[in-house]
């Protein structure tokens, strides 16, 4: 009987290794590397803790050496969508009636797996599914994932404690019960530590998860699934099935039961999502919960008087560490004419030493982009740019597919602040400035808080207080992850939650209070001790 009442305490960060040579950690990770180069990983399904062999094949390569297949996983079908939903189904009730400590010890078990026993595993196979050098690997698969966990078992023990008032002759309670029905997991290609979340935070409240993996990062998606089962998460609990996401979106917006979707992806498969389920809507037990954290246009301003030195490092880390392709990445900057000179010299000077090649050499800084079709989309933005009047390329603009989706970090300069490359989204190594005159900096912010349809993340760099002040306040809408003299990645949880809103989501803020909230229907419990016996009130007797 476990009737304990517990408070977690607020946990600390996972620490960040950091692989020297020789290191324990840089060994136990270059033979991890070594072995998952030379196996081809069999991925089946996962319904009902069942594995399922479907035999439609589909293959992982390695984004920087295509020709190497690293997994082939089977695809699921009709029958097998179907599966998962019933498997979600039948596992709810037992799972949302456990005590949540039990689901907490759970949860802190699959961090102590991840940051010990897994550490090398789920970085090598994040290395080499997803191309990240070692240290974006291990901020994200090790840290972020083990952070999210550790979090919400905190968040969730204030959220548990929340308990409205209770006065004489009565006792009220808040339940937090788990959603009725089963939640959708939907995860993007380039974080595991989101793919875990994405199930993690709704079944840290009693939820029940079907998850649709991103086929480029089935490798590390899948070591994660096992470790899940091998922290003891049960049977349908978490449902894993790789497969066409046009299908199994169908299928599981059209079940009665969908509770809600977990989404991180692009703004057009959410859109296309919310549609779906807008049409069901006749259908559904419940109104499903939709939390969806899409694309961004994310930007820096740069105030005259800002250091040149700090614009150039946050600009080129931010635009171009793991190859833009993070929602944050900045991807369009705002320069005055006084300061453009110095910083396009100083970021022209960081392309010359950011070495590119495969994530397995630690001296590289930029890795291959995630697919062929990616690395098309993101070239077209690059050839658009080469043949306008408006653009010029700064440096790179160079790409090579031939061994791996080689595309080497891009400026483009503008004369256009709504040209093309300054408001859609790219997800990849190219940034664009637009040049202003100084004596337009009012006008300025108003064109960077009005040029594209995202308000993700954003940084300004300047040093008059007063000046970034009016910044904050102008861009107050353009960014949910707002940064002062700092580039716009790299949030970590429990001190920059994270999420934007206009066309880049919910705004939900993974890992914290806000976003677990979502995935639970409280129920208020009173009980009156002595009910009354009469219906009239005292002044009418
Ligand atoms: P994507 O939208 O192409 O795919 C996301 C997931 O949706 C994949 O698993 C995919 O298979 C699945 N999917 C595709 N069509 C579907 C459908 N009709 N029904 C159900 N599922 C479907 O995105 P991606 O290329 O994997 O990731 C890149 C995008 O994610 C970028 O736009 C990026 O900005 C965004 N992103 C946002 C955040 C954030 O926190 N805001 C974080 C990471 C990535």
């Amino acid at each position: 009987m476990n009737n304990s009442i517990y408070n977690f305490n607020l946990p600390a960060n996972e620490p960040v290794l950091q692989y020297l040579q020789g290191s324990p950690e840089r060994v136990a990770l270059e033979q991890e590397l070594n072995r998952q180069s030379s196996t081809v990983e069999e991925i089946p399904l996962i319904i009902g803790g069942e594995r399922i062999f479907t035999g439609s094949i589909g293959k992982v390569v390695m984004p920087h050496k295509h020709g190497h297949v690293i997994a082939r996983y089977h695809k699921a079908g009709e029958r097998e969508i179907k599966m998962a939903v019933e498997a979600a189904k039948t596992a709810h009730d037992s799972w949302n009636s456990q005590h949540w400590t039990t689901r907490a010890s759970i949860m802190l078990k699959i961090a102590e797996l991840i940051t010990v026993k897994y550490r090398a595993k789920l970085n090598a196979a994040t290395m080499l599914g997803q191309s990240k050098n070692i240290y974006q690997s291990e901020i994200d698969a090790i840290c972020e994932t083990a952070d999210f966990l550790r979090f919400n078992v905190y968040f969730a023990s204030e959220i548990y404690k929340t308990q409205p008032l209770s006065s004489f002759n009565q006792l009220n309670r808040m339940e937090y019960r788990a959603l009725e029905g089963v939640v959708f997991a939907v995860s993007p290609f380039n974080f595991t530590a989101i793919a875990s979340n994405l199930n993690m935070s709704p079944v840290m409240m009693g939820n029940t998860t079907v998850w649709k993996p991103a086929t480029t990062s089935l490798l590390s998606n899948y070591y994660l699934m096992e470790i899940f089962m091998e922290a003891g998460v049960p049977a349908g609990v978490v449902n894993f099935i790789p497969g066409s996401g046009a299908q199994i979106g169908s299928i599981l917006t059209s079940s009665p039961d969908l509770a809600g979707i977990h989404f991180t992806g692009s703004n057009s498969t959410f859109n296309s999502l919310w549609k779906s389920v807008a049409n069901n809507l006749e259908n559904y037990k419940s109104y499903p919960r939709l939390v969806g954290e899409t694309g961004g246009k994310d930007f820096i301003f740069v105030l005259p008087g800002a250091d040149t030195d700090e614009v150039a490092a946050g600009a080129f880390s931010g635009a171009f560490e793991y190859q833009g392709q993070k929602c944050s990445a900045a991807s369009r900057m705002y320069i005055p004419e006084s300061l453009w000179e110095s910083i396009r010299d100083k970021m022209t000077e960081f392309s010359k030493v950011a070495k590119m090649g495969a994530p397995t050499d630690p001296m590289n800084f930029v890795n291959a982009v995630i697919d062929e079709s990616a690395f098309n989309d993101i070239v077209s933005f690059i050839d658009y740019a080469k043949g306008s009047e408006k653009a010029e390329i700064i440096f790179g603009g160079t790409y090579d597919k031939s061994e791996g989706y080689f595309i080497s970090p891009t400026m483009i300069k503008t004369s256009d602040p709504h040209f093309k490359t300054m408001e859609e989204e790219i997800f990849g190594p190219v940034i664009t400035a637009y040049v202003y005159k100084d004596s337009d900096v009012e006008e300025t912010l108003d064109m960077c808080n009005n040029t594209s349809p995202y308000g993700l993340t954003g940084a300004v760099f300047g040093k008059d207080r007063m000046e970034i002040v009016k910044a904050c306040s102008k861009l107050q809408y353009a960014a949910g992850n707002f940064y002062i003299n700092d580039k716009p990645t790299g949030a970590v949880v429990g001190k920059q939650p994270f999420g934007g809103s206009r066309g880049s989501g919910t705004n939900d803020k993974a890992g914290g209070e806000f976003n677990l909230i979502r995935w639970v229907s409280p129920r208020t419990v009173k009980e009156t001790f002595i009910p009354p016996k009469d219906i009239l009130y005292g002044y009418m007797k």
